[in-house]
């Protein structure tokens, strides 16, 4: 199918929510997207933040086969030795002791949710849940509800009540809003969706310790900085954090849609026989994909691979803040930001870098956001580095 009749159907018959580029994506080898008219992309998008193998990894690929063969899917109802095996993986690598499995990140911190409000519950009270502004959670109304995006609130109110909200990196304001009702905090310790914006090493620290100290529930979203992305397998380890519940979804299973809410083992078992649950969550297709992407991380040594090639990355990108209307450089590992002035439209940025044969895309307000495979080589990123590069110095600032 030519790349016109493509766009026509999907034009015609899609619910018209995205905006999609002028490609069609035909497959996939390595680190590098094909389009249906042959083109060849490096890609730094990695379907946001998700195929952290890339393409038509030999081990996924065979995993994924092997189980299609066996059995994909079959009813919680029953044990699968595949589940079995990943979340024991999981656990040991998190150091947490229980998961729920699911099948997207609204769905994991729509998991968390209910699990703090099962624990508030339990100990006989009702609790409110505190997120950040800016914050990115999801798209279901109580996920959307803890996003920081007033237009959609307004479309889709009435929106679940029991929420609140904190001013971004403010910690005093974080103290106030800190109240006797309050039962849970929600975060991303890098904010992706805005514009890859970090909470500061002390906000995420003063915040920890004054949750523990009032004894609520710390909840970190990880479902973009998880899995490998900031160079450890999951962003709170470089504050020295532990909080109490995680979400993961993206990269965990290298592009099967999975989502997991992990907990300690005392909030993991606030949920009782029948209080939570999902049809396709962690069936055996997605339990055998993410078993293998977790494998390769932590048995295979990927995971400090990426950690170098996350550095070399940020030490390549730091060279960037000699341009003027480059204003600030963001973010930790496999996960980067470039802040670009409002005088320059980063999309102008991203066409450019696609017709020299690389994918990015924009996050937040104006920021070209970096979140390529893990599998990413430094050679690779030179090839990069140099177009952005060739790109800038053609840039003037009007
Ligand atoms: C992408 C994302 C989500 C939502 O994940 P979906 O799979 O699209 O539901 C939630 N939180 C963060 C931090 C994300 O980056």
């Amino acid at each position: 199918m030519n790349f016109n009749k493509i766009k026509e159907a999907e034009a015609a018959h899609y619910m018209p929510v995205f905006v999609r580029d002028n490609i069609a994506i035909d497959h996939g080898e390595g680190n590098y997207l094909f389009d249906t008219n042959g083109n060849k992309y490096l890609d730094f998008v990695a379907g946001i933040a998700t195929n952290a193998l890339g393409y038509n990894n030999p081990e996924l690929t065979e995993a994924i086969c092997d189980q299609v063969k066996k059995v994909m899917h079959v009813s919680n109802h029953y044990y699968t030795e595949v589940q079995s095996r990943y979340i024991s993986r999981l656990c040991k690598a998190s150091g947490f002791s229980r998961a729920f499995l699911c099948n997207s990140g609204a769905e994991a911190n729509e998991c968390a949710i209910k699990l703090a409000r099962k624990v508030f519950k339990n100990r006989g009270t009702s609790k409110k849940i505190l997120a950040s502004e800016g914050a990115f959670h999801g798209r279901t109304l109580a996920t959307l509800t803890v996003t920081d995006n007033k237009n959609q609130h307004e479309q889709y109110s009435p929106l679940p009540v029991g929420f609140d909200t904190f001013k971004y990196n403010d910690f005093d304001d974080f103290k106030a809003k800190l109240t006797g009702d309050v039962g849970a905090v929600m975060i991303e310790t890098i904010q992706g969706e805005r514009g890859v914006r970090p909470f500061d090493n002390d906000f995420l620290v003063n915040a920890y310790v004054l949750c523990k100290s009032k004894d609520i529930l710390f909840i970190v979203d990880e479902i973009q900085t998880g899995m490998g992305r900031t160079g450890k397998l999951f962003s709170f380890e470089h504050f020295g954090i532990q909080p109490d519940i995680i979400t993961l979804a993206k990269g965990i299973a290298g592009g099967i849609p999975m989502g997991a809410c992990l907990a300690t083992e005392e909030v993991g078992t606030a949920f009782a026989v029948g209080d939570h649950g999902s049809t396709f969550g962690g069936n055996a297709l997605a339990c055998a994909a993410a078993d293998k992407v977790l494998e390769i991380l932590t048995d295979g040594g990927l995971l400090e691979r990426a950690a170098a090639v996350g550095e070399y990355l940020g030490n390549a990108l730091a060279h960037f803040s000699k341009y003027n209307f480059i204003t600030d450089i963001r973010g930790l590992g496999l996960m980067r930001g470039l802040q670009l002035s409002e005088k320059i439209p980063a999309r102008s940025f991203e066409e450019k870098l696609r017709e020299r044969g690389y994918l990015v895309n924009v996050a937040g307000n104006n920021t070209i956001r970096l979140v390529p495979p893990l599998t990413i080589t430094p050679s690779e990123i030179d090839g990069f580095i140099a177009a952005l590069d060739e790109i800038c110095a053609a840039t003037n600032v009007i």
